[in-house]
Parts: C-alpha cells; structure tokens; sequence
C-alpha cells in the first residue's frame, strides 16, 4: 500500500458504515471496519472470497437470493453505473439485517470497470436510534476542546461515586488541577496556542488515571480528576503523577512551550457532602498555587 492508499484506509475504518471492495472477478479485496460491526464477520474470514460465497448472500424484500441473478455489484460491474438499493444482509450469526447499499463502479486508467466498492449501511431501527443517542450523549457529555468528560458528566459520577460512599463504604479521590500562569501563555503565544495547551494537558492527565477513573475539564483551564476505591497513598501518588508528567510534557508545534500545574487532592470522607468535597479540593489546589504553584496538596 502507498500512503495514499494507507490514509484511505484510515478513513474507510473509522467510517460508521460498512465498506468492501471487490476485483472484476467479485472476489473480495477489502473489508472495513464497520462491515465487520454490522456483519459479524471479520476481514480475514471474508477478504479473498467470492462475495457470493455464503457470505452475504442479500436477499430482497421478498426473500429472493440476489447473488445469482441481479445482485447489485454484479449489476455495477455489468454496467459501470451507480446504484443504490435496499436488501438484507445474512449476519454471521445467522439472522437477516436490513441494510441501505450503494455501488460505484471502480476504473482503472484506461476507464475499465475493474472493480466495485459497495457502502452499506445498518437500517435496523435500533441501529439507528442508538447512533443518535450515541451521538447526543457524547455532545451532551463532552468538552468538544479536549475530547474530555465535561463538568456535567463529572457531577454524574461524582454522585454516583457518593453514592456508592454512603451505600458501601468505598472511598474515592478527588484531584482538582489548575494550570499555573495560563494567562501567560494565551497574551504571549495567543489563545491558539492556549487552546494547544489545554489539549496537551487534558491528554496527559486522561493518560495517568486507571480506566475507570474520570478525568474531566471542569472550567477554563481546571481539570477534575475522579480518583475510584483509593487510599490516600495512591491518591498522593497520582496527584504527584499529574503534577510531574505535566512538567514533563511539552507542545513540539510551539517552540515546546511547557506549563505546570498546581493540583489539590482529597479523599471523601463519609460526613461530606459533594459541595463540601469540592470546597477543600479547591482551597487545596489554592494551598498549591500560594506555595509557589507546581506543586500539589493532599489534604
Ligand atoms: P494561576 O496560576 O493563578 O491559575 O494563573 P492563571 O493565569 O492561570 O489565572 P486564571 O485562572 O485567572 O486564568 C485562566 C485563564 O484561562 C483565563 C482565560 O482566558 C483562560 N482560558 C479559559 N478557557 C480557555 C480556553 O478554552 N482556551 C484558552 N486559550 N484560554 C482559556
Ligand atoms: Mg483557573
Ligand atoms: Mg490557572
């Protein structure tokens, strides 16, 4: 593959909808991601095959088989034109899915028709109810800067976690980071950069916490940290964590401009309420920043 063909490839994976290629001969040659979500089978089991070969086999409306007679990419190949149509896919697993198909012919220099590519897409009902939920709980939930939880979802899990407190006595942390001299940063290299910055710092953070950890951008330039079943050394452990992979990541695109940060850490103790929790976190962080700032305070 050429970098073209490797970018492409990129592309096609991430893209929701299934993608193949087939040659003149219907022999698959490439099978992407989203073909394998939507048909349970993998690129390695399908590239190399006839599509016809027990792997799709769509059906129409009525039941009736396409892959002998009027199969849409047979019809592309046959003809070179686009075409799009309604059929059922045959599952892995056995069972029938609807799906919405579009072929276009594939060319090769001299304009032969060497090729289709067919798109498809999962029309089931809960296919697509659950793409728009999908879709409008990550832009509900998530800082659109910095790909991270947004406060809203960190309020979720901080009652959730206090819950869980109250419930059975599982502690949890809270670390709560503001970036030293931000300001600085935006009046001297521009809000551009600032905005690099924050990036930067959000993926270093979301970096050193365990997976079910939350790290969230709680404002501007403050992150919240949720910190699940911890004692206080580990906590101080990651609040120092935090604080030195920060000091230790730089911005290549700006002449490796750096920030520090100062961090408050805490654990919930059984009496405390969720302002209560987050009042000490912040007068912590601000023990950090009137300390000389890069530093953090457990508290
Ligand atoms: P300190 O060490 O005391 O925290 O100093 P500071 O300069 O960081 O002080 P302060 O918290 O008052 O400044 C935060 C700045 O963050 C102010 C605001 O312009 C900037 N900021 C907030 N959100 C964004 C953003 O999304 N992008 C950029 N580039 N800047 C932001
Ligand atoms: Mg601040
Ligand atoms: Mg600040």
């Amino acid at each position: 593959m050429d970098r073209n063909d490797i970018i492409y490839k990129e592309i096609l994976d991430n893209l929701y909808d299934g993608v193949y290629f087939v040659d003149e001969k219907r022999v698959i040659t490439y099978w992407n991601k989203g073909a394998e979500r939507i048909t349970g089978y993998t690129s390695a089991e399908v590239v190399g095959k006839r599509c016809a070969d027990n792997i799709l086999v769509h059906v129409d409306h009525e039941g009736n088989v396409l892959c002998q007679g009027v199969c849409p990419v047979g019809e592309t190949l046959a003809d070179g034109t686009h075409r799009s149509t309604e059929v059922y896919l045959h599952h892995r697993a056995g069972h029938r899915v609807p799906i919405t198909v579009r072929v276009a012919p594939i060319r090769d220099a001299q304009d032969r028709v060497v090729g289709a590519v067919e798109v498809f897409s999962d029309n089931t009902p809960e296919a697509a109810a659950l793409q728009r939920l999908a879709e409008a709980e990550r832009m509900a939930y998530v800082d659109p800067l910095t790909g991270l939880a947004n406060r809203r979802y960190a309020e979720i899990i901080l009652r959730a976690r206090h819950e869980e407190m109250e419930r059975y006595g599982w502690i949890f942390g809270v670390l709560f980071a503001d970036i030293d001299r931000f300001k600085k940063i935006n009046d001297g290299y521009g809000h551009a950069a600032g905005d690099e910055v924050l990036k930067m710092v959000a993926r270093t953070l979301a970096n050193s916490v365990r997976s079910f950890d939350l790290v969230s951008r709680w404002g501007g330039e403050e992150f919240l940290a949720i910190i699940a079943n911890v004692d206080r050394e580990e906590l101080a452990a990651t609040a120092n964590r935090f604080r030195a992979l920060v000091e230790q990541s730089n911005l290549s695109s700006v002449q490796d401009l750096r920030v520090t940060i100062s961090v408050g850490a805490t654990l919930a103790r059984p009496e405390d309420g969720i302002d209560g929790l987050l009042a000490r976190v912040d007068s912590l962080m601000y023990q950090s920043k009137s300390g000389g700032r890069n530093r953090a305070t457990l508290g």
